[in-house]
């Protein structure tokens, strides 16, 4: 059928007319025709100048012939050469967020293809219905929070959380201040006034869950079992850092019990000199603002939140962003077992607290498809952690838990569906689980609370 997309059997088109979007909430972002496979980002980042140079050296393969193709990167940074299997394109343009690529030699389907985009400028965040996301310059440094489409505000990308990618992240910025990126940090050199560090993500990661942070930072040792966690902040901050974040050891170890093994190599928290509105959550780490660190242990619940992320949207990650509760309904009903797994209320008491409200919120939309305005609403991650309640009611605790490993287990680094959930939980019931979905997922009314 013309300009029709052939789909792979999650929804992603893999060939077909650009025009349809890989995403309907986000129709601008990810690109057709390629799968990436790695990204090495080779980055200078002057500090004071908020400066960025970088050259992405990207790994694809193509799904159809290509003679030409795109990727997404944001207007503010500007490109200097493109490259794609060691020689000049065609011709490449960059306007409206997209770099587009005409090939002189075609690549042919199936084959590996690598493109060399230099590029630099001045990083700013990318601003939508969710606020500004992506690049963030700080008072001493700068952060990456990309949560839902920022990430091409740094690097040249696919940008949609189905496209996931081994990373090499290569950070060369002013000596004085540390410089984290995701994966395991392979090397350091110093170098006159400017410090080199190179780190490995192996896991594949979405482009929104890649990160940096650079600040006035030093690293401390958190805990070591049953995974190694640091922390990365001022050291101005430890002592409240000791307080608010005391429990995040035993929060890991509740969690590994819960949901079965923790998902990448290490874990760190970053805490920030300036104050942020809300947390966020990128592969193996968290980032939280220093209000955030203030010595009450109020921000528990996040931290308890974030950490739930890097099984449920980092390890496990949506393929459309519609799914979005698989995502923040697991990550808050995380924050609800930890309370009652640490001697507060119990989930049943936090379930019955929140249901209460939404039924004053009188939400409209619905959990499966809530629409691109309203996926980051609080309703939908209350909504999506009754939803668990519900079937953690339904099956006994026993059965929830093995249900909440073995689905982590079994999908474990890749890229998920509702459906997908929906059929995986049937198998762990010997009722059909169907009425409750089809109730709690895809009708707008509140059911009856789950008892
Ligand atoms: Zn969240």
């Amino acid at each position: 059928m013309p300009g029709k997309a052939v789909r792979d059997r999650l929804g992603r088109p893999l060939l077909g007319s650009p025009a349809e979007g890989i995403d309907p909430y986000l129709p601008r972002n990810g690109n057709i025709g390629y799968r990436i496979s790695r990204y090495e980002l080779d980055l200078e980042y002057k500090v004071a100048a908020n400066r960025l140079a970088g050259t992405a050296i990207i790994t694809a393969t193509a799904l159809s012939g290509l003679d030409r193709f795109s990727l997404d990167l944001s207007g503010s940074l500007k490109v200097d050469r493109v490259s794609v299997n060691g020689k000049r394109p065609a011709k490449f343009t960059h306007r409206s967020g997209k770099l587009a690529i005409t090939l002189a030699t075609a690549i042919r389907s199936g084959a590996a293809f690598e493109v060399v985009v230099r590029y630099g400028g001045t990083p700013k965040p990318v601003r939508g219905p969710w606020g500004e996301v992506g690049w963030e310059e700080l008072s001493e440094g700068a952060l990456v929070a990309s949560q839902p489409n920022g990430a091409a505000s740094w690097f040249p990308c696919d940008d949609h959380p189905s496209s996931k990618a081994a990373y090499q992240i290569s950070i060369t910025t002013d000596s004085p201040f540390y410089a984290l990126a995701n994966g395991r940090l392979l090397r350091k050199r110093v170098k006159a006034a400017q410090t080199t560090w190179v780190y490995e993500q192996v896991e594949p990661m979405a482009t929104y869950l890649a990160t940096i942070a650079i600040g006035p930072y030093v690293r401390i040792p958190v805990a070591t079992d049953p995974v190694p966690i640091s922390a990365v902040l001022p050291s101005r901050l430890k002592n409240e850092f000791a307080i608010d974040f005391g429990r995040q050891g035993q929060i890991m170890t509740a969690f590994v019990d819960m949901f079965g093994p923790y998902p990448f190599p290490e874990y760190t928290v970053v805490v920030t000199d300036d104050p942020l509105e809300i947390p966020i959550e990128a592969q193996g780490i968290s980032t939280f603002g220093a209000n955030h660190c203030d010595g009450t242990r109020d921000s528990e619940r996040l931290v308890a939140h974030e950490l739930a992320h890097q099984w449920f949207g980092n390890s496990l990650t949506l393929t459309r962003w519609k799914d979005i509760w698989l995502h923040e309904g697991f990550a808050c009903y995380a924050e609800w077992l930890w309370a009652e797994r640490s001697g507060g209320p119990s989930a049943d008491e936090c379930a019955r607290k929140h249901y209460d409200h939404l039924v004053d919120s009188c939400h409209t939309g619905t959990l499966g498809d809530p629409g691109p305005d309203q996926m980051f609403d609080d309703w939908v991650y209350k909504r999506g952690a009754l939803t668990l309640h519900a079937i953690r009611i339904r099956l006994d605790d026993n059965m929830f838990f093995t249900l909440l490993r073995d689905w982590c287990r079994d999908h474990r680094y890749s890229s998920i569906t509702t459906e997908e959930f929906v059929d995986f939980a049937g198998h762990y019931s010997s009722e059909s689980l169907r009425p409750l979905f089809t109730a709690w997922l895809h009708t707008a009314g509140l059911p009856d609370f789950p008892a």
